[in-house]
């Protein structure tokens, strides 16, 4: 037996055969106030629908390290979770139950000494979890300086020029003096001599980045570590190793299993990474896990009730996502070990072949490979004076490709680069398509481009 629908009413717009937004009365649609009355959804869905069309294409955009693919079962899992708050673990325990169990597999995935224990949360992406680790550093500092009868008024924490702004603002916020060692010559990112450098009796962390967002390059943490070592022989001063693994957390255990960067190393306190970067998540999610639970101090854990029982929490916000969470574990699941191996891996293997066709193609110079993270820096030869980075970079975009171009910081302020991050989703076939499409500019900019270089590099006043 089949149920019959009783008929629809007819609509009053069925005799309509226009879509409605484009033969709307004059009316404007209101833009910075809350408008009179109501609107039609399908209405409003096409008129914001259209007006993001001045967005870029995420997939075109080669200067986000964020995720911009994901397969389809993930993204029906994370329209199923929509509704669910992580902060609610009563309400969503098995969310909750998710959660930690990613904590424990990254404590594995990073050597925890005790990774049954494991002692990390979730985040809304590697700045919160930053905040956290930074937190940590400092309480425990504190600490140890009130155990000593020692002052504690003047924290810093050393790190190099390159770092990520989230560093910039856990040092603002939180009253932290920032010691940043400046790049030098064809050193990009910190080396474990400038750090001990900078390091004192106040100094609550050094951090090291696994890599760089400025060329992808990994920051030496085991050399960082020994040299700590070596300081604390010294001169009795023990400062810990916070590494920011916000990409390289998520690369490095895959495609560099014998790099020492993590909990293998004891100095190593906290590491953060971004789940919604090589986690291959859509923003946001972010991790950190500490070493152990003396890493992180007792009094700033919260308690929360979870199913009749107290549940820790260490965060900035209260209501979060949990779509993201589950996203992160559909990914562990899916993909286990092997299969993050080949993402990252291939990823790798399309960055370093695109960046060596860039490097043939004549006017580049390549600053990294993307042998490290799947990410490279490259600027223009010597010799090519009549253009610059920031004209590649608007000529690309012609074509829908974001590709930035910006200068170095300190020391190096007279080197610009552009940034080429290769993701999952972004392979072979399309790297040859950004390839035709930078190799047929060049001659354009050859040509075309006004003269940008200074008075000082000019063809001759000077004698
Ligand atoms: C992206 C990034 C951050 C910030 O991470 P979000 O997840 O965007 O908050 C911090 N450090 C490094 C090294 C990064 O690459």
């Amino acid at each position: 037996m089949t149920l019959k629908h009783p008929k629809r009413p007819p609509s009053r717009r069925s005799h309509l055969s226009l879509a409605p937004l484009f033969t709307r009365e004059a009316d404007r649609i209101p833009r910075h106030e809350l408008a009179a009355g109501e609107m039609d959804p399908d209405v409003a869905y096409q008129v914001i629908h259209d007006e993001l069309l001045l967005d870029g294409n995420s997939r075109m955009n080669l200067a986000t390290f964020v995720s911009t693919w994901m397969e389809p079962q993930a993204i029906r899992l994370m329209t199923e979770c929509f509704d669910k708050n992580m902060i609610d673990k009563d309400e969503y325990p098995q969310t909750a139950e998710l959660e930690m169990r990613c904590v424990g597999i990254l404590s594995r995935l990073w050597r925890a000494p005790d990774a049954e224990q494991a002692t990390g949360c979730s985040t809304t992406g590697s700045s919160e979890a930053a905040m956290l680790g930074g937190l940590a550093l400092k309480r425990r500092w504190q600490q140890r300086r009130a155990a000593e009868g020692k002052p504690a008024e003047k924290p810093n924490l050393v790190m190099g020029i390159n770092v990520q702004i989230c560093w910039e603002k856990f040092a603002n916020y939180w009253d932290v003096e920032m010691r940043l060692v400046p790049m030098e010559g064809d050193r990009f990112h910190l080396s474990a001599e400038e750090a001990v450098k900078l390091c004192d009796e106040n100094t609550i962390g050094v951090v090291a980045i696994l890599g760089s967002t400025f060329d992808g390059s990994y920051e030496p943490v085991a050399e960082i570590c020994r040299a700590l070592d070596e300081l604390q022989e010294r001169t009795g001063v023990d400062v810990p190793v916070h590494v920011d693994g916000a990409s390289g957390g998520f690369i490095a255990p895959f495609v560099d299993p014998e790099l020492e960067w993590d909990f293998r190393l004891p100095r190593v306190a906290s590491i953060n990474t971004s789940g919604h970067k090589y986690g291959l998540v859509f923003p946001g999610v972010g991790w950190i896990v500490w070493r152990d639970a003396d890493a992180l101090p007792e009094d700033l854990i919260f308690w929360v009730n979870y199913l009749g029982d107290n549940m820790p929490t260490f965060a900035l916000n209260f209501s979060r996502p949990g779509a993201q969470i589950v996203a992160q574990y559909y990914n562990f699941l899916r993909l286990g070990f092997d299969g993050y191996r080949k993402v990252q891996g291939y990823a790798r293997e399309v960055a370093t072949r695109l960046s060596s066709e860039i490097a043939g193609l004549g006017p580049f110079r390549l600053i990294t490979r993307g042998d490290e993270l799947p990410v490279f820096a490259f600027t223009l030869a010597d010799d090519v004076t009549n253009y610059s980075v920031f004209d590649v970079s608007s000529a690309l975009r012609e074509r829908g490709w974001q590709v930035p171009a910006y200068t170095f910081p300190k020391n190096r302020t007279d080197l610009a680069a552009l940034r080429v991050v290769v993701r999952n989703g972004f392979g072979h076939d399309m790297a040859d398509l950004f390839l035709d499409d930078l190799r047929r500019q060049l001659p354009h900019l050859q040509k075309h481009a006004a003269p940008v270089h200074d008075a000082g590099s000019g063809a001759g006043f000077h004698h």
